[in-house]
C-alpha cells in the first residue's frame, strides 16, 4: 500500500480504493487500497481539498468549455458548477476514503478524486515540486466532473476535468471515473500545460497536438506501474517480455480486448508524412519510441543484476522486428523470470523510475512554440548527457531513429477535427476575461 508500493509511501496520507485497471478486467475486480500524499483530515466531504474537488452534478446537460447560447452565439462554460448535486463522498473519523464500498453511489465521486491525485503524488516526486494549476489565473481549485451525458470522452480544460461514460457493446455503462488510465490521461494533460504551457495563439504545429497525446499516455502508463497489483499482473503474464500484449502497454482498456491505444505499436513518422487526421494515431510514433526506450533501460537493468546476459539483450533487440520474436525471446524470459521474480521486480521498479526522471526533466524544458519531435529527441539526449553522462545515449538513438524522430516532418492536416477529438480548442484556449461564466 502506498503510491507505490514500490515508490514513494505517504503513511501520513488519506487511503483511498482504487481499481488500478478498469475494474471490468478479471484481476482488477478488486480495488487496491492506496495512500496519497493528501495529509489525513485535510481532504473534506466531495472529495474536497484547497486543490480540487468533485461534484456530482443534477441536471448538467453541456460539457465546459465552449458552447452556444440560445442565440446561437458562442459562449465559454467554466467552473464552478453552481446547480444541484448528488450527495458527497465523506471521510471517515480519522479522513480516509477507503470505507466507501464499490456499490456506494459516491464511490466514483471518491475513486476521481483519489485517481488524480495519486496520479499527481507520482509526477511531483519525478518533478521534484507540485504541478502548479495551468489556470491558476482565474481559478484556485480544479474542478473533477462526474459527467453522464458525456458518451465515450473525457477531458481536461481550463479549471476542469468533465469524465463520462463508455457504452460497451452489451448496452453495459462503464463510467470512465473508475477507468483509472482514463483519468490519468487527463492528468497528463494537465501537466503539460503546467510545465510546458500553450503556444501562441494560431501557431500550434501537429506536432505539440501529437506530443499532447504521447505525454498524457505516457503519464498513465508510468501512474500505473505504482499499482503493486499491476507489477505483479505484468510481470505473471509476460515474465519479463514486456512486449507481450499486456495491461501495461494496452492502454485505457474498454473491454478485456479492446483499447484506446497500444504503447507498443509499429507506426514511423514516414507514416505521417503525407499528412495526418488524428492527434492520438500523430502521438503513437513518439510513444513508441518511449515504450521501447522504456524496454531497453528494463532490459539493461536486468543484464546489471546477471539476470539476463548481455548476448540474451542484443538477440532480443535483433530480432524485435522479426516475426520470430516471441518463439525465440519468451523461452529466455520464462526461464530467468521463474529462476528470480523479486530482481525482475526490482529491476522493473527501477527501470519505471529511470523512464520518469528522464521524461520529467525533458518536458520541463520543451517550449510549446513550434515543438516538433525533434526537438524532443534532442531534450531527450541532452537530459541523458547531463543526468548520466550520455549511459542512455545508444538505446535513445536506436529507438528514435527506427521512428524516423529526427529525421521526417509531419505532413498536413487532411480533415478538420472529428467528434472524437477531445482536444481541439481546449488544448490551446485560454479564456479571455470577459468571457461568459454560467
Ligand atoms: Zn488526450
Amino acid at each position: 500500500m502506498a503510491v507505490g508500493g514500490e515508490g514513494t509511501v505517504f503513511q501520513d496520507g488519506t487511503r483511498f480504493r482504487l481499481f488500478a485497471q478498469a475494474p471490468f478486467l478479471k484481476p482488477f475486480r478488486k480495488p487496491e487500497t492506496v495512500f496519497v500524499s493528501s495529509p489525513a483530515g485535510s481532504v473534506g466531504p466531495g472529495p474536497g481539498d484547497y486543490r480540487m474537488y468533485v461534484v456530482d452534478p443534477i441536471g448538467k446537460q453541456l460539457a465546459y468549455g465552449l458552447a452556444e447560447d440560445f442565440r446561437g452565439d458562442p459562449i465559454y462554460l467554466m467552473p464552478p458548477w453552481p446547480g444541484d448535486r448528488f450527495p458527497p463522498a465523506l471521510p471517515d473519523i480519522d479522513g480516509h476514503f477507503d470505507h466507501i464500498a464499490p456499490e456506494a453511489p459516491e464511490f466514483e465521486a471518491a475513486h476521481l478524486f483519489g485517481s488524480v491525485r495519486f496520479t499527481l503524488d507520482v509526477w511531483e516526486k519525478y518533478f521534484g515540486h507540485p504541478i502548479e494549476w495551468h489556470f491558476r489565473r482565474d481559478l484556485d481549485r480544479l474542478e473533477l466532473v462526474i459527467q453522464r451525458n458525456l458518451l465515450e470522452n473525457a477531458f481536461m480544460g481550463y479549471g476542469f476535468l468533465e469524465v463520462g461514460i463508455h457504452r460497451a457493446a452489451d448496452g453495459a455503462v462503464e463510467p470512465f471515473s473508475l477507468n483509472f488510465d482514463v483519468v490519468a490521461h487527463e492528468v497528463g494533460h494537465c501537466i503539460v500545460y503546467s510545465v510546458i504551457g500553450v503556444p501562441d495563439a494560431g501557431t500550434a504545429g501537429a506536432e505539440y497536438y501529437g506530443f499532447h497525446e504521447s505525454a498524457a499516455d505516457l503519464t498513465a502508463l508510468v501512474a500505473a506501474l505504482h499499482f503493486d497489483s499491476v507489477i505483479d499482473e505484468l510481470l505473471e503474464a509476460s515474465h519479463g517480455n514486456l512486449y507481450t500484449r499486456n495491461l501495461v502497454n494496452r492502454i485505457a482498456e474498454l473491454t478485456g480486448n479492446s483499447q484506446i491505444r497500444l504503447a507498443a505499436n509499429p507506426l514511423s513518422l514516414l507514416d505521417f508524412a503525407h499528412g495526418w487526421q488524428d492527434e492520438h494515431a500523430l502521438a503513437q510514433p513518439l510513444t513508441g519510441a518511449v515504450f521501447d526506450i522504456f524496454v531497453d533501460l528494463f532490459h539493461e537493468e536486468l543484464v546489471a543484476r546477471g539476470q539476463i546476459t548481455a548476448d540474451q539483450e542484443d538477440l532480443s533487440d535483433r530480432v524485435e522486428d522479426s516475426p520470430d520474436y516471441f518463439r525465440i525471446i519468451q523461452p529466455i524470459f520464462d526461464e530467468a523470470y521463474a529462476a528470480a521474480p523479486e530482481e525482475f521486480r526490482e529491476a522493473l521498479v527501477a527501470s519505471r523510475d529511470e523512464l520518469g526522471m528522464l521524461l520529467a526533466e525533458t518536458w520541463r524544458r520543451l517550449s510549446p512554440d513550434n515543438l516538433s519531435y525533434a526537438a524532443v529527441g534532442d531534450t531527450l539526449r541532452a537530459v541523458d548527457r547531463m543526468i548520466t553522462g550520455g549511459r542512455w545515449r545508444t538505446i535513445i538513438d536506436v529507438n528514435l531513429r527506427r521512428r524516423a524522430i529526427g529525421s521526417a516532418r509531419v505532413g498536413p492536416r487532411l480533415h478538420p477535427p472529428g467528434r472524437h477529438s477531445h482536444f481541439d480548442l481546449p488544448r490551446v484556449f485560454v479564456p479571455d476575461d470577459d468571457m461568459t461564466n454560467w
